[in-house]
């Protein structure tokens, strides 16, 4: 246990003069977590909050806290000064206090705290400093809600489970530096204030003084300067760092995030995956006691087929079978027109009731999901089937459709149809909904996957043009570069995601390091070399002078301390967090400027703005 003043800690402080002033100088010589039977006896200096007063009259209790624990004071008529006693009347919840006094049994001993055997007799007290009464409860269980809790985070830090929560990213964040550092990796810091990265979001960007009319940008993710790195023979590079991207907020998304950044030179696409596994299965057996065999891979077109999702969760089963050859060519209009009919078998709910259907089909009809119906098929525990569709289909019909969706009796086989990619989608979001509510997500059940040759190119129906799927300096597969002229939208790139438990945790690439292939891969994009040399110049001027080939990827290090402890939320993990309109509620921003400064930026602000 950590000691601040180990040498102290001897049975008497007053040993010489020396350390007696010392004593007399210092906050504390121990912390609110520490003190033990053993230390019975001792006189000792505390400092913390208070976390809670008992007054009896003639006694009183206080709960001190710190960061480290709880440890009772006790203020007793016949044993404490009254000067004393007077001035602990007076004190507060979250007043900061220090105090003096000598460690005693407790009579009553709490099992439930570390301290609890002991409490502290108090000879001497000083208010350090008042607090006024906290808008909401410092407890493990609060009455403050999210709002509030955010616009006086400092308070809510104080509570443990958010202070746990920050010493529990610490503790993944000190491992990630240590695994790395010991195999080689050199932390390396890039900078904020730069040219725009593409990696698919907008730029947050920041007006220059000096330049008038100018703005650097802040960097979606260092991938450009890692790149540069690899030229500059840095060999092995990784980073803990900010990433700002200016996306409209989903639930649970940050505009700044932290990732683990990475790069390697002359590696393949199988060194980079395994240093990484290398990396989690670490994670996993020093943070949360899991070991991991190999981690399963999957490709980006199996993940899609089988699951409808380039980051499925693994952890149960729910399989998409596809129903095309059985379900169509019948009397039943809505598959037959159908470019996907496609199916999963929900364990156990064939005893769903009716109502309880008519709301799954309205659940995948909200328009999030946007389906336009529900094709539910009961595998009755007998053997025998019922369904919405019993019209159109018989029994020989429906075992068909539970052989191809591994559906059992006693399953619910649920079924979509429409446009391929749609479907897989909207089938996709059920599944998970399911999982959920069949509590088959088990937070402390760990399944890492590697999804693997992902499509180097998507298409972009609002600009009708192509973009990189991960980011235009992905290196394509060698063996289809060919087909970058003709046909961008088949090949399929040197790309890897790691996902943990349906959440991609980490993505990356090998990249190009041949100018040429860049070239090829900027006019797939639709850049004209004017273009790319204006936004990407210096990289590509880099690669004229000797690039090394590399690769890397980055972990979200957010999400990833999260599902490590078994939560949904990034934001418990973030000290500030931004709430979901990305607003810091605390110090209120974004906020606007006055004239003066926006007069020295060279800024004016569009009138119908400035009048909002
Ligand atoms: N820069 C990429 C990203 O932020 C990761 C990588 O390719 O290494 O997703």
């Amino acid at each position: 246990m950590f000691s601040f003043n180990s040498f102290l800690i001897a049975e008497n402080p007053f040993k010489s003069l020396f350390l007696h002033k010392i004593f007399q100088l210092m906050y504390r010589s121990h912390s609110n977590g520490e003190l033990r039977s053993e230390d019975i006896g001792k006189q000792v200096k505390l400092s913390g909050w208070v976390q809670k007063i008992r007054d009896k009259g003639f006694m009183i209790w206080v709960d001190l806290r710190d960061r480290y624990g709880i440890t009772q004071l006790i203020f007793d008529e016949n044993r404490t000064d009254v000067g004393i006693m007077e001035t602990a009347k007076e004190i507060g919840r979250e007043f900061v206090i220090q105090i003096e006094g000598e460690v005693i049994e407790r009579e009553s001993k709490n099992p439930n705290l570390p301290t609890g055997d002991i409490e502290v007799l108090v000879t001497d007290l000083k208010v350090l400093n008042k607090s006024a009464v906290p808008p909401f409860t410092i407890e493990d269980k609060t009455d403050g809600g999210d709002e509030l809790r955010m616009k006086y985070r400092y308070l809510d830090l104080r509570r443990n489970p958010v202070k746990e929560s920050l010493i529990f990213r610490h503790k993944v964040t000190m491992e990630v530096r240590n695994y790395l550092s010991e195999n080689g990796f050199l932390e390396i810091e890039t900078p904020y204030l730069i040219k725009s990265t593409p990696e698919g979001a907008r730029d947050f960007v920041v007006p220059s003084r000096m330049h008038p009319g100018q703005f650097y940008a802040l960097p979606q993710s260092p991938q450009t300067f890692k790149q540069l790195l690899m030229v500059g023979g840095m060999d092995k590079y990784f980073q803990i760092v900010k990433c700002f991207r200016d996306e409209d907020l989903r639930a649970d998304r940050q505009p700044e995030f932290t990732q683990i950044d990475c790069e390697m030179a002359f590696v393949t696409q199988e060194d980079v995956m395994n240093t990484f596994e290398g990396l989690t299965r670490h994670l996993l057996k020093k943070i949360v006691g899991v070991e991991v065999e190999e981690f399963p891979r999957m490709t980006y077109d199996e993940a899609m087929r089988n699951y409808g999702n380039d980051k499925p969760d693994i952890r149960f089963g729910m399989e998409f079978g596809e129903l095309n050859e059985v379900a169509q060519h019948k009397e039943f209009k809505v598959f037959n027109s159908a470019e996907l009919v496609v199916g999963i078998a929900v364990p156990d709910a064939a005893n769903y009731s009716r109502k309880q259907l008519d709301a799954l089909v309205k659940w995948v009809q909200r328009p999030q999901v946007g389906a336009k119906g529900l094709v539910y098929v009961k595998y009755n525990e007998d053997g025998s089937f019922k369904s919405s569709v019993d019209k159109f289909y018989d029994a020989e019909d429906f075992t068909a459709w539970a052989e191809k969706t591994g559906a059992k009796p006693g399953d619910l086989i649920c079924v979509l149809s429409g446009p391929a990619e749609k479907t897989r989608a909207q089938l996709s979001a059920l599944r998970m909904e399911m999982a959920e509510r069949l509590e088959l997500r088990k937070p402390d059940e760990f399944a890492p996957l590697w999804v693997v040759d992902f499509p180097l190119l998507e298409w972009d129906e609002e600009n009708e043009s192509y973009h990189a799927m991960h980011h235009p300096f992905t290196s394509p597969k060698e063996d289809e570069l060919d087909m970058l002229d003709k046909n961008p939208g088949e090949v399929k790139a040197n790309a890897y995601d790691l996902v943990l438990n349906g959440n991609e945790i980490g993505g990356g690439s090998i990249r190009i390091h041949d100018r040429e292939i860049q070239n090829k891969l900027f006019a797939a994009l639709g850049f004209t070399p004017e273009e790319a040399k204006a936004q990407f110049g210096f990289l590509l001027n880099a690669f004229d002078y000797g690039a090394p080939p590399h690769g890397g990827l980055a972990f979200g290090l957010d999400r990833l301390v999260a599902i490590l402890a078994g939560k949904e939320t990034i934001r418990d993990f973030i000290a500030f967090p931004k709430n979901n309109a990305g607003r810091d509620i605390m110090i209120d921003a974004p906020a606007g400027l006055d004239q003066s400064q926006l007069k020295e930026l060279h800024l004016n602000v569009m009138k119908e703005v400035s009048e909002e």
